[in-house]
């Protein structure tokens, strides 16, 4: 949770975070390490949600309008799951079709977005998913990232299992358009076969978002005063107190095999996946 104690893993965490920010295309971005994409997904969720309504970390729910989000029917479980830790209701995802691929369909987004606010609620999170859990569909991120800016819709990518086509020059095309997106899931644990469990949340904001909405500035912990520059105490972004250091199993990965020996095994995937 600090760097005083734990300062090398800290170190190790921001790097890998870094690389991974440059894989997805970002100039800059923030990120952290967490138990699975399943929490990368409900921190996406809740953090869509604090930038759609700040004043909802300190007020709740209540007084709020009905929000609405959107994923398409092929996507992870853990959506549902999100919605409804979250409070926003399982009823409340909003199913978008998919093609004969088991990819999301532009057209039908629209459609949905355009039925949630003419019911007068709110929509304010699409997530689209690259490398679906049992088709291994991607979703056209370049069409469903316009739709996002014309309707001023926070883009998440649930690329919790496709992620790591990023580090493959042969297959990175799959996720076109990623770089257009506000947060992304990738778990190093799936195609990288990184050791379980090995997953981060990576933001496009460079601004504190993270720690805006997660914070809760502990006074015994997290000290203002301290002899090192504190946005090394990165452990306040979290939702959790301790954590497991688990961008170390990635980091030393890629120390071990290199780029390229991640990339090979990204490669060998798809191919016996084709075969
Ligand atoms: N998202 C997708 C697309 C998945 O396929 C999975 C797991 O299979 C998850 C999220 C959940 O990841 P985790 O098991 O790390 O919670």
């Amino acid at each position: 949770y600090t760097y005083e104690v734990s300062p090398v893993f800290l170190l190790v965490e921001e790097a890998v975070i870094k690389k991974m920010i440059e894989f997805i295309g970002w100039e800059e971005g923030d990120g952290i390490f967490n138990p699975g994409g399943s929490v990368s997904n409900m921190y996406a969720m809740n953090l869509a949600r604090y930038k759609f309504c700040p004043e909802i970390k300190e007020k709740g729910l209540s007084g709020l309008p009905r929000l609405v989000l959107f994923a398409s029917e092929e996507c992870h479980y853990s959506m549902k799951k999100a919605a409804s830790f979250l409070g926003i209701g399982t009823e409340n995802v909003y199913f978008v079709k998919t093609d004969e691929r088991g990819k999301m369909i532009p057209e039908e987004l629209e459609k949905q977005v355009r039925r949630a606010r003419k019911e007068g609620s709110a929509p304010f999170l699409v997530c689209a998913t690259a490398g679906t859990t049992v088709l291994g569909a991607f979703d056209p991120l370049e069409k469903v990232a316009s739709i996002c800016e014309e309707q001023g819709l926070w883009l998440h990518v649930d690329a919790s299992w496709g992620g790591s086509a990023l580090i493959s020059r042969k297959h990175r095309r799959l996720l076109q358009g990623i770089h257009r997106a506000d947060s992304v899931a990738w778990n190093p644990h799936k195609m990288l076969l990184a050791g379980m469990q090995c997953c981060a949340l990576l933001v496009k904001d460079n601004s504190g978002l993270l720690k805006k909405c997660y914070s809760a500035k502990a006074a015994y912990l997290f000290q203002q005063d301290k002899f090192y520059d504190v946005s090394y105490d990165t452990g306040d972004k979290s939702i959790q107190c301790s954590r497991r250091p688990d961008a170390f199993k990635f980091w030393l990965m890629w120390k071990a095999l290199g780029t390229t020996g991640l990339e090979e095994r990204v490669n060998r995937a798809l191919a016996l996946a084709r075969y």
